[in-house]
């Protein structure tokens, strides 16, 4: 992946967000209750839509099996039926079970103690966590500025013409961290608004781009005039 806006990127990452924002409003993420319910969430939420999500968390929620503790003692075969709406749910379970075990070990709290570098290490040493996951943790879990790219993210990028060539999420997320104050607020409501902005306007297969208000800077809409 190869980032094409390289002159004042600071300031064009500022005017996006002021722009998502006036589009978006605040969106005030993450959508949880507590830490573990965050974490739950990011893993759950792997390759499937946040609606599938929500029906897995209330299967949960409805079982009484939502925190930590409460899902460590029930059968692998029921966390499996119970989380089934959230796709892959096999693998899924494994991932929650696997980070259920950790944090019997080393609390989120104490995890949390940690700095940004070493608190990611430790997340991704995790089965089952990936950056995606281990960042929004960081972010929406922790309290601390991990910035969280995605498809969302690529998507939008790729159209105005910031970054071309294949996903990558280091690079892409680089481009945020090196750039941006690290500011958890910031980060927070940035990735909220660009998700957001992908779900309600620019859509995978058809942008709504008489909607959008990136339109005047936006070379997928330029290109398609
Ligand atoms: S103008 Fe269209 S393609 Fe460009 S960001 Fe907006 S919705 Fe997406």
């Amino acid at each position: 992946m190869q980032i094409l806006c390289e002159q004042n990127i600071t300031e064009k990452l500022f005017t996006l967000y002021n722009q998502l924002l006036a589009q978006h409003g605040n969106r005030k993420w993450w959508p949880a209750d507590t830490p573990f319910e965050v974490a739950l969430g990011a893993i759950l939420t792997q390759a499937t839509s946040w609606r599938n999500v929500e029906k897995a968390m209330d299967n949960l929620k409805n079982a009484d099996a939502f925190t930590a503790e409460e899902i460590a003692s029930i059968s692998q075969p029921t966390l499996e039926r119970l989380i089934r709406p959230s796709r892959y749910f096999r693998m899924k379970a494994q991932k929650v079970r696997a980070f259920v075990e950790h944090i019997a070990e080393r609390p989120m709290h104490v995890m949390f103690t940690q700095d940004v570098p070493e608190l990611r290490e430790e997340l991704l040493s995790i089965y089952g966590v990936g950056p995606e996951t281990a960042d929004t943790i960081i972010l929406y879990a922790a309290g601390k500025p991990s910035f969280v790219v995605d498809s969302y993210t690529y998507r939008l990028f790729s159209r105005l013409g910031w970054v071309t060539g294949n996903y990558n999420y280091d690079k892409l997320r680089a481009l945020f961290m090196d750039n941006l104050p690290h500011d958890v607020d910031l980060f927070n409501e940035y990735h909220a608004l660009i998700v957001g902005h992908g779900a309600r306007v620019c859509h995978k297969k058809t942008p709504n781009c008489q909607e959008c208000r990136l339109r005047g800077s936006c070379a997928y809409y330029k290109a398609s005039e």
